[in-house]
């Protein structure tokens, strides 16, 4: 933004300047009436983001002011496309109220900056989507120096170790990591978050346009006690263990919350470390491959979630979002989950009631938040009012008629029906405080019913006993003043006024007891003394009325804000309505209840892809096929041409450990799964160039990835390792990689070739099992079956593909008669490669001397002068 002077402005832009000064990131909307304006910079900023009209207004040193506004009662929609475009608005509100008799001499009305909207920070539902977080994110690096206190899952002294918290503003989600930075991908794929805090040096890949413009680290001390003023404790411990990045990212996440909301804090939950060890690890390419949140076309359509989403509930919708985005390793955690749907599904009509009941849950988080920044809405109350009938509803369909001891709950469900039963005394407030209809905003009045507050309900009666006394009057006045159509109406600027035809005017303007207010071509507009002093009235009891019902809505906000429980309340019926979702989505049959331990079995039977299923042109069927990786047979090899259904199979693979150890029912006949502590998936082109890697280079990048990290509890499955150089060199890289994941990483792995020749280890790697896709000829064409099968397949199917490509007729021929060529040539060709001859052809293990003679000195009892010996003689062997 071009610097401007604010010298010589005019007292109102000079207050522009300050608040701007204090906001410089932001595009400042200036509250001018029923509008809120922008000026300079920020004018041409917004005009062109928002498709609005620029013009000017005033000068400022000589050059008109660039200005556009939005109106206020539309802001929020400007706000939300503003957003989206990735600004952040300071909106400047007056904060004074306009008076009667003010001199103009005191300048322009006091204005302040009330919050700064950035897309961490939201809580309208207008800028939010109901069934997704919005989180914010805030990240602390500090070299490890055994400085503070180390967590248990702490990585090795020596490395970077980040503090992570992320809060969720709109429901007052708060929790905490501490992680090396080498975990930093993984955690950012699965939080998703809106917008980053993060201190110099932390390194955000594709998530930097995301990144917030300022960090400013507290102190790790003072982050702790500020943490702990914030909730109201002696110690943040009393809430668990922090490590020190974590307490400061902490901290830095709380404080930048409470500037955004112009120095109030919402409520927030108290801070929750959550361990990174019982999470299932994915990384950010496998997220991008298997599309469970959201698809690689950035929809929502064909992806996971979709698939399995039978929630009724927004929270619902999110917290089913979240397990999936972080299924579990810990097998208990995992079995009350199904243990939870498992008997919802048994009892289907109490589900069906459950779900009813849910449905009617309105989004009780949310409405606490707003409610607790002081911007809650009338249907916020009625919100928490509708969330609490719901969960006593709930509560007593889960009891059915046995009651909640009797009737042998799994835990999951006992312990949601703890928490339904919290507040009930509110529930009842709210229900006798609140009117039956509800206006959208606290200002258009009505909010409050009759009968819950007795100051209010006087002020409402003057109000509405002097509008009936003013309505009498208009029969009176006829007949008095001698116009039978004489009307009383009211009037925005004049308030109440006698009105009558032009006519009528010319006779009663010298009545000494009426005041001619205004003239029209048509009537005449009169007061009387009578109408002034009930105007009056009116206007002060109305006024009363309204502050009056402030004031009550006020105190029934701390009410619902004193109920600690809440909270988890809400929580408790997003778990029940994950869980009721589960047994819906079980009910049809095809899902089965997966067994899942602590071993290393895998056994698929009649396993689907869900959503390739659910994309199937009418009249398709989709071809269940079982993936069996015994310990025996841990490491499955699968050829077969393109289109024939690989990638589908490798994905339904990967993404059924995902639903199983998220707890869900699993897309299959039935399943066993071994707890899997880390999900690799690289399937399908993934298209980096962009960031100017080649193909190759990506692949091999993601393969170092696997490689590097993988271990024997890992499920890794990879499509096409080597394509994307010669065919030879291809072919070595692709065997080595197989190798390793058999014989060094010994992880359960689908390694899915086009290099048939692969084929061949299965007589040297034990653990190696062979798969091929089924494919038929059928009078010159292929037949895609879908199928997979034992074994390997005979022949590449490149150039029949090609043909139902639509590549050429010529074309194609002549690719089959070259292929012919060169299979006879092959064949000539001594069996085997030179390249399939192992061990043989290696060369000795290169001995490294330099490496040896530096490992035998001791370098504490060295002499400076020894030392430069040293020194010399390794640079001449060097
Ligand atoms: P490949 O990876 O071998 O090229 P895909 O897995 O992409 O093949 O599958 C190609 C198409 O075949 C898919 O889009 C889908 O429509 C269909 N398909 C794949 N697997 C199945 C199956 N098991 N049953 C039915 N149709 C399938």
């Amino acid at each position: 933004m071009t610097r401007i002077s604010p010298d010589g402005a005019t007292p109102a832009m000079a207050q522009w300047f300050t608040l701007k000064a204090e906001n410089p990131e932001a595009l400042l909307f200036f509250r001018m009436g029923d509008f809120y304006e922008l000026f300079f910079d920020d004018a041409t900023a917004a005009a062109a983001a928002l498709d609005i009209a620029l013009t000017a207004r005033g000068n400022h040193g000589g050059e008109p002011i660039a200005m556009c506004g939005v109106p206020v009662a539309a802001a929020p929609a400007y706000l939300q496309r503003l957003i989206r475009r990735g600004f952040r608005v300071a909106v400047a509100e007056q904060t004074e109220v306009p008076r009667k008799g003010r001199p103009a001499s005191k300048g322009p009305l006091a204005r302040a900056v009330v919050r700064v909207v950035t897309p961490g920070t939201l809580t309208e539902d207008e800028l939010l989507e109901p069934g997704r977080s919005n989180l914010l994110l805030a990240l602390v690096c500090q070299q490890e120096g055994g400085r503070g206190k180390r967590r248990k899952d702490a990585p090795p002294e020596g490395a970077d170790q980040l503090g992570a918290a992320w809060i969720d503003v709109s429901t007052g989600l708060f929790e905490t990591a501490s992680l090396p930075s080498s975990g930093l991908p993984a955690l950012l794929g699965r939080l998703d978050p809106a917008e980053i805090l993060a201190t110099a040096g932390v390194e955000l890949g594709d998530y930097e346009t995301r990144r917030a413009p300022e960090a400013t680290l507290p102190a790790p001390g003072s982050a702790k006690q500020r943490l702990a003023a914030a909730f109201d404790v002696a110690s943040i411990e009393a809430f668990g263990t922090f490590s020190d990045e974590e307490s400061i990212a902490a901290a830095m996440a709380v404080d930048y919350v409470r500037r955004s909301q112009a120095g109030r804090l919402p409520r927030l939950a108290h801070p929750i470390p959550q361990s990174q060890n019982g999470v299932l690890g994915i990384d950010p390419a496998t997220r991008a491959s298997l599309d469970i949140l959201r698809a690689r076309d950035g929809g929502v359509e064909h992806t996971l979630f979709t698939a399995i989403n039978r929630t009724v509930s927004a929270a619902g919708a999110r917290m089913l979002a979240e397990w999936l985005a972080s299924p579990l390793t810990q097998v208990d955690a995992i079995a009350a989950r199904q243990e939870g749907w498992w008997w919802l599904k048994d009892h289907a009509a109490r589900c069906a009631a459950l779900r009813d009941a849910l449905k009617k849950a309105p989004d009780i988080a949310r409405a606490l938040g707003r409610l607790s920044l002081g911007r809650g809405l009338p249907r916020d109350m009625a919100g928490i009012r509708d969330g609490l009938a719901a969960a006593r509803e709930a509560a007593r369909i889960l009891a059915g008629q046995e009651g909640a001891q009797a009737a042998q709950l799994p835990t999951v469900l006992a312990h949601a029906i703890g928490w339904l039963g919290a507040a009930r005394a509110l529930e009842a407030e709210l229900g006798t405080a609140l009117a039956e209809e509800l206006p959208a905003r606290l200002d258009d009045g009505g909010v409050i019913a009759a009968g819950y507050d007795v100051e209010l309900d006087e002020h409402r009666a003057l109000r509405d006993n002097s509008r009936r006394l003013i309505a009498a009057l208009q029969a009176d006045y006829a007949t008095r003043f001698g116009v039978s159509n004489l009307k009383i109406r009211h009037h925005a600027q004049l308030g109440y006024v006698m009105e009558v035809p032009v006519g009528a005017s010319a006779r009663l303007k010298d009545n000494p007891d009426l005041i001619l207010r205004q003239g029209t071509a048509s009537t005449a507009r009169f007061a009387t003394e009578e109408l002034a002093s009930l105007n009056v009235r009116i206007t002060e009891a109305a006024d009363k009325a309204a502050q009056r019902e402030k004031l009550v809505f006020a105190e029934l906000t701390a009410k619902v804000l004193a109920e600690r429980e809440l909270p988890e309340l809400a929580q408790a019926l997003a778990v029940l309505d994950v869980l009721q979702s589960c047994a819906s989505l079980a009910t049809g049959g095809t899902w089965c209840r997966p067994e899942v331990s602590e071993d290393t079995a895998f056994d698929l039977q009649g396993c689907r892809h869900p959503v390739v299923e659910a994309a199937l042109p009418p009249g398709a069927r989709f071809t269940p096929n079982g993936c069996v990786l015994a310990p025996q047979r841990r490491v499955m090899l699968l050829t077969g041409p393109n289109m024939a259904g690989k990638s589908t199979f490798l994905r339904q693979t990967a993404l059924a450990v995902i639903l199983a150890q998220g707890g869900f029912p699993v897309a299959a006949d039935c399943a066993r799964i071994g707890i899997v502590d880390q999900l690799f998936s690289r399937v399908g082109a993934s298209d980096d160039l962009a960031r100017g890697r080649s193909t190759f280079m990506v692949e091999m990048t993601e393969t170092a990835a696997i490689l590097n990290q993988a271990g024997p509890r890992s499920l890794v499955v990879v499509d096409e390792i080597g394509r994307g150089t010669a065919t030879l060199d291809g072919l070595a890289i692709a065997w080595s990689v197989l190798e390793a994941l058999h014989s060094t990483v010994r992880c359960r792995a689908i390694f899915a070739t086009h290099f048939h020749e692969l084929s061949r280890l299965v007589d040297t790697l034990p653990r190696l099992c062979l798969h091929t896709m089924a494919v038929r000829e059928w009078r010159g064409q292929i037949v895609f079956l879908h199928e997979v099968l034992a074994g390997s397949a005979k022949k590449s199917w490149g150039v029949h593909v090609a043909r139902l490509a639509g590549v050429p007729v010529g074309v194609v021929e002549r690719a089959g008669r070259l292929l012919r060529e060169l299979e006879r040539a092959e064949n000539t060709i001594p069996e085997p490669l030179p390249l399939f001859d192992t061990q043989k052809t290696l060369p000795p293990p290169y001995e490294n001397t330099l490496k040896k003679r530096l490992m035998e000195i001791d370098p504490d009892s060295l002499t400076p002068r020894a030392a430069l010996d040293i020194l010399y003689d390794l640079r001449r062997q060097a």
